[in-house]
């Protein structure tokens, strides 16, 4: 064999090599939560059937549990600004180490896995655009990735609708309330975004990982709607069922 095809054979071998183990590291082998056999799937079929899913009777407007799916109490003591939440699993194990493994590792996998259970979820009206909740610039530039928007991509493709990125902003760094009662989480949120954005008469759907008390979407469907939006609803993972 000459020189040339022997150095061209090595190259297409170390080729290969690299493609697998790039694919490899894309597609896990085993199940995140039990370590069976997963395929190219994140979970195993049994993990996948064990996910805690949200009972069918919700409030329309926050996704809580509530009899009749009757809009809840504390939906009717104050109605928030978004006009409907679609939520597909309820916070908790293992979900929790789902969207954990999101942030932290295996991160393609893991978006493409939920980016997938949210796109199952019924479809809204006809959205003009999806927006996933901005992270605040130095929480963006310590993590590099939004994991909202990782999430919403998926969805994006199956609705074909444009996902708005660069013209809503997050002013403020709000993510850890977790310490806050409700009513200061409410207060801390307000003018935590900017839009630079028209969006009369415009439907926009709203997508974020987790919800947990909602101050954050809801002031964000605050801003929307002060610049125009129709309506807003949310598609989020995950609904705590305490906050
Ligand atoms: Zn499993
Ligand atoms: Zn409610």
């Amino acid at each position: 064999m000459s020189i040339a095809a022997n150095a061209a054979r090595h190259l297409a071998t170390a080729v290969t090599a690299a493609v697998r183990g790039c694919a490899a590291a894309l597609l896990p082998q085993n199940c995140l939560l039990c370590a069976a056999p997963g395929g190219d799937n994140l979970l195993c079929a049994a993990c996948q059937a064990a996910l805690p899913r949200l009972s069918a009777e919700r409030c329309p407007l926050c996704a809580l549990p509530a009899p009749g799916s009757n809009i809840c109490g504390g939906c009717l003591g104050k109605a928030p600004h978004f006009d409907a939440t679609q939520a597909v699993f309820s916070y908790e194990f293992p979900v929790d180490s789902l969207i954990h493994a999101l942030k932290y590792a295996h991160r393609l996998a893991a978006a493409e896995f939920l980016g997938r259970a949210l796109a199952q979820l019924p479809a809204p009206l006809h959205p003009d655009l999806i927006v996933p909740v901005p992270l605040a610039a130095a929480r963006l530039a310590e993590r590099g990735f939004n994991q909202a928007l990782e999430i919403a991509r998926p969805l994006a493709r199956a609705l074909g609708v444009p996902l708005e990125i660069r013209h809503i902003h997050r002013c403020r760094d709000t993510t850890s309330q977790a310490g806050l009662p409700l009513k200061e989480r409410a207060k801390n949120m307000r003018h935590a975004f900017e839009c630079e954005l028209d969006l009369t008469g415009k439907t926009v759907l709203l997508v974020d990982d987790v919800m947990t008390s909602g101050a954050t979407l809801d002031e964000l469907a605050r801003t929307l709607k002060a610049h125009g939006a129709a309506r807003v609803e949310n598609r989020v993972l995950a609904r705590a069922l305490k906050s």
